[in-house]
């Protein structure tokens, strides 16, 4: 949409008191993107009416994100003023060093020099809720939207290229008992524990026969460390968000086994969480930031944006990253060395996916998150008894809907319940969102 780089921040801020709304959004419908083309033409006039009754209570808010490809809508709702467009001019998009600095920045909040909220791994939000990771001090947070479905992969270290270590791993658990007896069990890290991406390694060794706490050492490793240690040997597997596992690949340091969208297409990935203290106080401004970066998300949806995308997040104040490395994972195309994808519904989803809406947090994904934590022993087995109780205080999707309509975003792209349905998993594994604890009886490996 060449709308919003041919306008600056101040011409959408000056006619921003003119209406009409919603028009825009029409031509940023993204997938599939061969039938958002024929809609992005004629170009509409980006004005929002700010009514009195939708002007944010504030004009700024700290938000952090890490630099991997789920940051993407918030990047591009600070860069194309869309946070401005809807009265948050002053939107500041901070950097983490990594999770942890994530989650120390938030439990301190913006008025100790932190943030207010941002981006998320699964159950952060809820961890942090309930002060399990914040050394019981209980920082409550609202869940506000998805930002991403799918988007990461299982890196392995090239020593193990031509050992049957796909989706599907042919030897099972031979391969990783052979090593364990030599010695050098297999090593499996990602860059915070407990939330997504050790969820995803878990599953994906779960789902092949293959125990994670027996047949393999998980751990955590520093982001700025995992291509390093990969390239030296000092770990087997890493399971992360592109383009990282893909840039393993073009450094030929490794291939990856398996996208994450094989393991379960269209999965649930990273989210908008803010803090409740801030949000209670703010919830106009919440509102306004919901609506830009639902309109970022769109925008980043559209396959024809997405080279602008990569050239976006590329920059040095961003990723820091080559152009190239983050072009073709955005575009569906991967090189996983030992075989290649080239399928767009199997890319970094902001928008809409075959299983509907995006950005909708779905109650029912934050459920499958904390049944996995109770399989894998996170969290203690009356979590289950609670999910419903602390869903409730956590997901503010009513919030989300609030937004959507405002932003006048269609009724169909409104998802109408908060569950989206039975998940299936790449090893046929059902998990219904009414039966959690049948999802957990039909599991073999687990803790519980
Ligand atoms: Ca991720």
């Amino acid at each position: 949409m060449a709308i919003f780089s041919k306008l600056s921040r101040r011409r959408f801020l000056a006619i921003a008191s003119a209406s009409t709304g919603t028009a825009l959004l029409h031509g940023c419908l993204g997938n599939p993107p061969e039938a958002a083309n024929n809609q992005s033409a004629p170009v509409a006039s980006p004005v929002v009416d700010l009514k009195p009754e939708m002007m944010p209570e504030v004009k700024t808010i700290k938000l952090g994100y890490l630099p991997i490809v789920e940051a993407a809508p918030l990047i591009v709702a600070k860069e194309k003023g869309l946070f401005a467009k809807y009265g948050m001019p002053d939107v500041s998009i901070d950097k983490q060093a990594n999770w942890g600095s994530a989650r120390d920045n938030v439990k301190i909040g913006s008025a100790g020099g932190g943030t207010d909220g941002g981006q998320w791994q699964m159950p952060m939000p809820y961890l942090i809720s309930e002060g399990i990771i914040t050394d019981n001090t209980k920082v409550p947070m609202y869940v506000l939207a998805q930002l991403n479905t799918q988007g990461n992969g299982i890196a392995i270290a090239n020593k193990h290229l031509s050992k049957g270590l796909s989706l599907k791993i042919s030897e099972q658990v031979a391969f990783f008992d052979k090593l364990k007896s030599e010695g050098s069990k297999f090593k499996a890290a990602y860059t915070f524990p407990k939330a997504n991406q050790e969820f995803w390694i878990r599953y994906w060794l779960a789902g092949n026969g293959i125990d994670p706490d027996k047949e393999v050492e998980l751990l955590t490793v520093p982001t700025a460390q995992t291509v390093a240690d990969m390239k030296r040997g000092a770990m087997d597997a890493f399971s992360t968000g592109d383009p990282w596992p893909y840039r393993i690949v073009t450094e030929k340091i490794g291939f990856i086994s398996a996208l994450t969208a094989e393991i379960w297409k269209n999965h649930p990935e990273e989210y908008l969480a803010i803090r409740k203290d801030w949000v209670d106080k703010h919830p106009k401004a919440t509102k306004a930031i919901l609506k830009a970066l639902m309109e970022a998300q769109q925008w980043c949806d559209n396959f024809d944006n997405r080279k602008e995308l990569a050239s976006i997040l590329a920059r040095r104040e961003y990723f820091g990253l080559p152009e190239k490395i983050l072009i073709e994972p955005l575009m569906g195309k991967y090189n996983l060395g030992e075989r290649s994808i080239d399928d767009k519904s199997m890319a970094p989803l902001y928008w809409k996916d075959e299983k509907g809406s995006v950005s909708y947090p779905y109650q029912s994904h934050d459920l499958w998150f904390l049944t996995e934590s109770v399989r894998w022993g996170f969290l203690p087995k009356d979590t289950l008894a609670k999910a419903k109780d602390l869903i409730k205080q956590v997901n503010r999707e009513d919030l989300w809907r609030e937004a959507a309509k405002e932003l006048g975003v269609a009724a169909a792209d409104i998802p109408t319940s908060t569950s989206r349905g039975v998940e299936t998993f790449f090893d046929g594994t059902k998990f219904d969102p009414e039966k959690p604890q049948a999802y957990l009886d039909s599991l073999k490996i687990k803790r519980v």
